[in-house]
């Protein structure tokens, strides 16, 4: 495309996946990260503690509070937030600008705080909601997961209320019926350079 946002990066476009909580972003991310190599996903830096199988640079950068503070203070994230009261994630910004100006596709998958932001500094990206199939279906994946104590799944019940909310924000609703097919339609989202704002 000839806008100058276009120029500035390369051409390609950076997209947005956000959605309420435990829709099943991170599991999309994954079988994206799997299947379709050649997209580029952001790595975020999260103060929150390594669940079981996560490793430090592929599923998280697992930083102390005092780093989190200087990446803050040497404004090295594009976006950060609190999520469910818990911890801070925040996306290094110059590796997302180092795919873009290389003409490679770039993936974030955030929250909606997070996403927020990202339409701020970068409008020009395309903004992508991940949908539950239902409500009903929410709640049976933020329960199953068992990740958290009851307080902690009461509290991202709430959160989820208001992101659903959020809808209406985005570019384009994907719904999460099925992971695969999900991964799918967001791939070609991605690769195809006319589906998005010129
Ligand atoms: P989890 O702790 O389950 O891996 O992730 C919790 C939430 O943090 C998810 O909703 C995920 O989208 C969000 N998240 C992960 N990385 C980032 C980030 O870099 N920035 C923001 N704003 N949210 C993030």
């Amino acid at each position: 495309d000839g806008s100058a946002a276009g120029r500035s990066t390369g051409g390609a476009r950076l997209t947005v996946l956000a959605g309420p909580t435990a829709v099943g972003k991170g599991t999309v991310a994954a079988d994206i990260r799997e299947r379709f190599p050649d997209i580029w996903i952001s790595v975020s830096a999260t103060t929150r503690k390594a669940r079981p199988g996560e490793e430090h640079g592929v599923h998280y950068l697992f930083v102390s509070d005092e780093e989190f503070d200087r990446m803050i203070a040497d404004d090295e994230l594009l976006e950060w937030a609190v999520v469910h009261k818990a911890a801070r994630y925040g996306t290094p910004r110059q590796p997302v600008l180092d795919k873009l100006a290389e003409g490679r596709p770039a993936l974030l998958e955030i929250d909606l705080q997070g996403a927020r932001q990202v339409r701020e500094r970068m409008p020009e990206a395309h903004f992508v909601f991940l949908a539950p199939p239902s409500w009903d279906e929410l709640v049976r994946r933020l329960v199953g997961r068992g990740t958290e104590t009851a307080e902690e799944r009461e509290r991202r019940l709430q959160t989820a209320t208001l992101e659903l909310a959020a809808e209406k924000e985005f570019d384009v609703t994907i719904v999460n019926a099925s992971v695969r097919e999900a991964a799918d339609q967001l791939v070609k989202l991605i690769q195809s350079p006319s589906s998005g704002k010129s």
